[in-house]
């Protein structure tokens, strides 16, 4: 049995493991390269594996840094299976449609530019189109949580809840090799405890090899009541002042964990029944699929749907779903709070309201997630004072400016330290994944010095025989 490490090595995007077994070829996880452009190149290089030999994929949650590709697999000839629980299938489609629209446009803009330079090379392609996700998709086998899933007489699988966002699971592996079995452990994205709408992550126990994800494997988060009780203030100032408070967010999962904490804020009195806009059609999506998932939801949330009281349909809460609908709330001039999509400004609805809310003093603009080097919302957090919106369209920001970072749907180094305490308290050796360098050097010498494991930082397309543990443990040293 052999692990090599495909994408997701050294770094939080691109997650690929290659699991070869008696069984046959497994890949944990298909991520796209997101950012900047030398990672993104990385989306066009061949693996070493020839997708039509591929025979299963287990896919831990819908984010393109972990899915994203698998379309284009498809494309090359993959026609096994996908193996994901039923909420991340539901995701996976609204993920990938919108991907594939956004492959189609780069590569019209790229062929473009090839035209322009007098067509060297071959021309530019997207890396799928809008056919080949929707065919990819038909090759999806939905599993519950908690199941055992016998995928061959050797090989078997088991999703369990690792609260990161709606669907997300850590997968257990059973493989056999000459009549002894072995478990391995892949975390994917680990969630915090005590978020709101997801259970808290469940965690698998007794793996042979763990292999876990190290995002912030060197940090702790702010407690998350600090935040709550800071966004709170934010929104209270901003109604005092007659202001309205802009917050861009994620489609998938920031926009809900928003919408759950404001509805608790009108619930309880603390901020007055205003009209709460959710203004960005995959957002409006997304929620639709976290309503028909009720068994991702924990005890709290259930509470809430059986009581009638939904933070997805609470009073004052409009979804605007046209373009006409949306320019409509620029007339709207008492107390409001508008949710938009992209998170960080670099496209979608988001960039109309700017134009229109970062010149009034009275106005908040409120930053609710991680907002990347290089991009619109990164800049307006920094302090910039004349930013474009639209290309050649410059804007002075003189409204206010905030940003809570207690909302991360990554757990911090004391979670993931927990996790793998229990997860691999035994196991043979440790790989640590899906974080910067320093993240994951700093979670391995936390584990090896805690734990006493045998840790590994795996290179990108390393390889591991999982048969000789003792080679592993010397190679990390
Ligand atoms: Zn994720």
């Amino acid at each position: 049995m052999r692990l090599s490490f495909l994408g997701g090595a050294h770094q939080v995007t691109g997650s690929k493991f290659w699991l070869q077994t008696p069984a046959g070829n497994v890949l944990v996880d298909c991520g796209m390269y997101q950012g900047q452009d030398h990672l993104r190149v990385q989306n066009n290089v061949s693996i070493d594996l020839e997708p039509a030999d591929i025979d299963w994929v287990l896919l831990t949650h819908a984010h393109i840094d972990h899915s994203g590709l698998l379309p284009r697999l498809y494309k090359l000839g993959f026609r096994g299976r996908v193996v994901t629980t039923s909420a991340t299938a539901d995701l996976c489609q609204l993920m990938f449609l919108d991907s594939a629209h956004i492959q189609q446009e780069d590569a019209e803009f790229d062929l473009k530019k090839w035209r322009d330079r007098g067509r060297p090379g071959p021309p530019p392609q997207p890396l799928y189109t809008v056919q080949d996700a929707q065919q990819c998709l038909e090759i999806f086998q939905p599993v519950a949580y908690g199941e055992r899933i016998q995928l061959s007489p050797t090989l078997a699988v088991r999703f369990c809840d690792a609260g990161h966002i709606l669907g997300s699971a850590s997968i257990e592996v059973w493989a056999a090799e000459t009549g002894q079995e072995g478990k391995i452990i892949f975390s994917g994205d680990i969630g915090g405890p005590d978020r709101p709408i997801l259970r808290d992550p469940q965690v698998p126990e007794g793996g042979d090899f763990v292999v876990i994800e190290s995002t912030y494997g060197d940090r702790l988060h702010e407690p998350r009541a600090q935040s709550i009780a800071r966004l709170k203030n934010i929104i209270q100032t901003t109604i005092q002042r007659k202001g309205h408070v802009l917050i861009p967010a994620f489609a998938v999962g920031r926009t809900q964990e928003v919408l759950f904490e404001i509805a608790d804020f009108i619930r309880d009195g603390d901020i007055p029944q205003i009209p709460v806009f959710v203004d960005s059609p995959m957002a409006i999506e997304a929620t639709e699929i976290f309503r028909r998932h009720p068994e991702c939801f924990d005890a709290e949330m259930n509470q809430l749907i059986q009581a009638h009281r939904s933070p997805f349909g609470f009073p004052g809460l409009q979804i605007t779903r046209t373009r006409e609908e949306s320019m409509r709330i620029n007339d709207f001039h008492k107390p409001c709070i508008i949710i938009s999509a992209s998170g960080m400004c670099t496209g979608g609805r988001i960039r109309h309201h700017l134009r229109h809310h970062l010149g009034h003093h009275n106005d908040t603009i409120l930053f609710a997630g991680y907002q990347a080097t290089g991009t619109l919302g990164r800049r307006i957090l920094d302090g910039t004072k004349h930013v474009e919106v639209f290309p050649g369209e410059t804007h002075e920001v003189r409204c206010r400016v905030a940003g809570v970072d207690g909302f991360s749907a990554h757990t911090d180094r004391a979670g993931l330290l927990d996790w793998v305490r229990r997860a691999g308290s035994d196991a043979q050796a440790v790989f640590v994944v899906h974080g910067e360098p320093e993240a994951a050097f700093a979670l391995r010498q936390a584990i090896v010095e805690e734990l006493d494991l045998c840790v590994c930082v795996p290179d990108a397309f390393e390889t591991y025989d999982l048969t000789d543990a003792t080679a592993i443990c010397a190679q990390t040293i």
